[in-house]
């Protein structure tokens, strides 16, 4: 399409909030521009880090996998069949992602232009529409909806370098949060822990938590290691802790070890004896909120206490921000009257509430022109 002209929406961050509302706003029959991201956004984002999704309706391997094996079987193909029976099918964002974009391309190409590149800038004109600048070019666009995404604080332990220096970092908890061995949520992973030991990571009050929902929802062996931050000191806690069986250990991690890559068996620590455990939920929040074109424009940022790098963009229950026509989709926006869940299906519900809400507006400045005109 590539137009001079000013775009109905431009979608900023092409993971899973960006792609849906990419969708909707096509599907809409509205010109998007969408920017996915570089190469470097996106191994900096969560999306890559999706292993396989199993907490949804519809997202499972059965779905297609059983009339595929109908189909093979009763064109009598054994050993396809045999052969795909034997296979996973995972799905994981980058699966979704690349079939969203390939949709958008060949059934709404007249509607959409994707520019495969990190936005740079963002700027509000003062008649209320956007400029947003990639690389090389700029471009105008009625509304935004930001989807760029946060970064989770990973656990650092300490790594040997090839000449024998011993460095602390996150590197080496990587194969296992790849294999789905570190789970980051409990609404996505944590039903997989049912039937094993898991460790939550995390010394805050909602580390703390985690550890009593597993073991009140599976009744599991639960461990807090608070990787040297003091634990919840409530009398509560305690109390609960020793009625459930969980065992907390303030000790700094200094290993997590499998018995294949990325198969996660033992947590080691300097003096403690080690753990053995399936499972490890990282739970000390937030790294980084990529709300950096939010902040250009002066968009509100929630929880004052905090660096700004590390501040959420507050949204409303449409997910507009505090600049009109700027609105935040996915895991970067946070609303101030309840908590915004950090999954799939709330991306892409505030996707949808964000677009459709673009494209009311959008229809009801068409209908006050034709009124004004008769
Ligand atoms: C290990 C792990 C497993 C998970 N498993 C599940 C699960 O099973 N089920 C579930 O429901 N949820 C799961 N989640 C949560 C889910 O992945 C996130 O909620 C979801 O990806 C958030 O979507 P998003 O669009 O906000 O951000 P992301 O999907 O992370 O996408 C952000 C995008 O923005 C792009 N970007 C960043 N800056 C710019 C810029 N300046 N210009 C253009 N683009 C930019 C990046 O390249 C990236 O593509 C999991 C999360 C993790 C960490």
């Amino acid at each position: 399409m590539k137009t001079d002209r000013t775009y109905d929406a431009a979608i900023i961050g092409g993971g899973i909030g960006g792609c849906a509302a990419a969708l909707r706003a096509v599907q809409n029959n509205m010109t998007v521009l969408l920017f996915t991201g570089s190469k470097e956004s996106r191994k900096r984002s969560r999306s890559q880090w999706v292993y396989n999704i199993d907490n949804m309706i519809g997202f499972h391997e059965g779905v297609i996998k059983d009339q595929v094996l109908n189909d093979l079987r009763r064109g009598g193909h054994d050993a396809a069949a045999d052969l795909v029976a034997g296979e996973h099918y995972h799905i994981n964002n980058r699966d979704i992602i690349a079939n969203t974009l390939h949709r958008m391309r060949a059934d709404y190409g007249h509607l959409i232009d994707i520019e495969e590149e990190d936005c740079q800038s963002l700027q509000r004109r003062e008649d209320g529409s956007f400029i947003v600048t990639g690389k090389e070019r700029s471009f105008t666009t009625v509304a935004v909806v930001l989807a760029t995404g946060i970064m989770d604080e990973q656990p650092v332990v300490p790594m040997e370098d090839r000449g024998g220096e011993i460095s602390m970092s996150s590197r080496p908890i990587y194969p296992f949060a790849n294999r789905e061995s570190l789970i980051y949520c409990i609404r996505c992973e944590g039903h997989l822990t049912r039937d094993d030991a898991v460790a939550v990571i995390g010394g805050s009050p909602t580390a703390a938590e985690l550890t009593l929902m597993l073991f009140e929802r599976y009744g599991n062996q639960v461990y807090l290691l608070t990787h040297g931050a003091e634990p919840p000191g409530t009398d509560d806690y305690r109390k609960l802790t020793k009625a459930y069986g969980i065992r907390i250990i303030t000790e700094p991690i200094t290993e997590f070890s499998g018995r294949q890559v990325g198969d996660l068996c033992c947590v080691r620590f300097a003096e403690h004896e080690e753990i053995f455990v399936k499972f490890g939920l990282v739970a000390l929040g937030i790294h980084r909120v990529y709300n950096d074109l939010a902040r250009q424009v002066g968009a509100q940022l929630h929880a004052e206490e905090v660096p700004p790098e590390r501040r959420q963009i507050v949204i409303n229950h449409k997910g507009e921000s505090s600049v009109p026509g700027l609105f935040v989709v996915g895991d970067a926006g946070r609303r101030r009257d309840e908590i915004t869940m950090k999954q799939i299906y709330t991306a892409q519900e505030y996707a949808v509430r964000a677009v459709d809400t673009i494209d009311y507006r959008r229809r009801k400045a068409r209908r006050r022109l034709l009124l004004a005109d008769r």
